[in-house]
């Protein structure tokens, strides 16, 4: 198979690349971190523009030669403020994390206070995990969700009146309900901290107007630009604040990045202006239907499910199936169906096994997924995980899906 991008001369990247392909291709994607590109973008992401070194910001670089890669930039920062209506937007970060990095440190100094949610609660390994640089460089509290695995905006203000922190950070990587941004900024201002939003899971809901834009809330906001968004892998910030953006901007470099990505940053442009399409609309509102629509079924079968109102959903798969979610994970994966264990509200078991999986519908909906899909789906994973499906039609039946959707390279 000839790879646009991917020299022949090597045989054995361009080998495992098809053997990818064909992966994503067979397989029904419920990772609800995981995406699929344009053919645009990842064209650009491909591009000769990997060649140009460009540290600094469009107009102020310390190379020559930055005319094009100025005016690239310059577009996605343009576009992007005016996807999510911000007066100012660094795109250059290299992933989420480093995003969170310099967010931190344009915000708060070294040992200063955060108040972040639970890690087990849903929280992303950058909100303050003994295994990440933030725990380390910032002194992390938490806030935990309520009985039901939601957010409790009385008890946040009442720690945060107890522990005075210097930003409190709403945003989380398995959080299945819409987050009230305007709650937070009230909380915020009533202890008198800064709010950071990390949207990296639900940007591009946010993008198509079907959750509250936080941006209109929070002093600083960070995104992933690969999950919902559906763009290259990367990172980007926003703020409306001028003091902020300036801090920002030398966070990222020089301070924790040398030369940007600018192949990256023209993935990232088309990713904010195919994000700003009708037809992104309709297919950020397809997601919450398919994901609600799974998420009913489950629930209709029998199984211990989370609400949703977003892109995912939690399956409490121990007290369900008796399994342990990392069971559950590798019979589905046999199955050629993608998910991954998770942590559930209140969870007896140890993260490396935990008692359920996140479930997400951001990738296959991309892909053509329907309502009716979504439903098959649902039973499948409950006959696979109750056992009353042999692997093996389970296979026949997860490619009859996938053969009826979009190859991944046509998207
Ligand atoms: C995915 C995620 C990140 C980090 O993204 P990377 O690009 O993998 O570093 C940060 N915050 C949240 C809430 C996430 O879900």
């Amino acid at each position: 198979m000839t790879m646009q991008g991917v020299g022949m001369m090597d045989k054995e990247i361009s080998n495992l690349i098809a053997l990818e392909t064909k992966r994503q291709n067979e397989g029904i994607e419920l990772i609800a971190s995981e995406n699929y590109t344009s053919k645009d973008i990842r064209d650009a992401c491909g591009s000769i523009l990997t060649n140009k070194y460009a540290e600094g910001y469009p107009s102020k670089r310390y190379y020559g030669g930055c005319e094009y890669i100025d005016a690239v930039e310059q577009l996605a920062i343009d576009r992007l403020c005016k996807l999510f209506n911000a007066k100012y937007a660094n795109v250059q970060p290299h992933s989420g994390s480093q995003a969170n990095a310099a967010a931190y440190r344009a915000l708060l100094p070294n040992g200063g206070k955060i108040l972040s949610l639970v890690l087990n609660d849903g929280g992303h390994l950058t909100h303050g995990s003994p295994v990440s640089f933030s725990s380390h460089l910032y002194q992390f509290v938490h806030y935990p969700l309520n009985k039901d695995g939601k957010l409790d905006y009385d008890k946040i203000l009442e720690i945060a009146k107890i522990e005075k922190p210097d930003v409190i950070l709403a945003g989380y990587s398995a959080y299945p309900y819409a987050i009230d941004f305007s709650k937070f900024r009230k909380i915020c201002d009533e202890v008198n901290c800064y709010l950071m939003v990390d949207m990296a899971h639900i940007a591009g809901l946010i993008a198509a107007g079907l959750h509250q834009n936080p941006v209109d809330y929070a002093d600083i906001v960070t995104s992933t630009t690969h999950k919902t968004l559906r763009g290259p892998r990367g990172g980007i910030i926003l703020t409306n604040s001028e003091t902020l953006i300036k801090k920002i901007n030398s966070a990222i470099f020089p301070y924790y990045q040398g030369g940007p990505l600018e192949h990256i940053i023209a993935g990232k442009a088309i990713c904010f202006k195919e994000a700003s399409s009708d037809m992104f609309k309709e297919y950020a509102r397809q997601v919450i239907e398919n994901t609600k629509a799974c998420r009913d079924e489950l629930y209709r079968l029998g199984a211990i499910v989370s609400d949703t109102n977003n892109h995912l959903f939690l399956l409490n798969t121990l007290d369900s199936y008796n399994l342990t979610g990392l069971e559950a994970q590798i019979l589905l994966e046999k199955a050629n169906i993608t998910t991954n264990k998770n942590m559930i509200p209140n969870d007896i078991l140890t993260p490396n096994k935990t008692s359920g999986l996140r479930i997400g519908f951001a990738a296959i909906t991309t892909r053509g997924c329907n309502k009716n899909e979504a439903i098959l789906i649902a039973n499948l994973i409950h006959n696979i995980l109750s056992n009353k499906l042999s692997i093996e039609d389970a296979r026949k039946q997860v490619s009859m899906l996938t053969n009826n959707w979009k190859k991944i390279e046509e998207i």
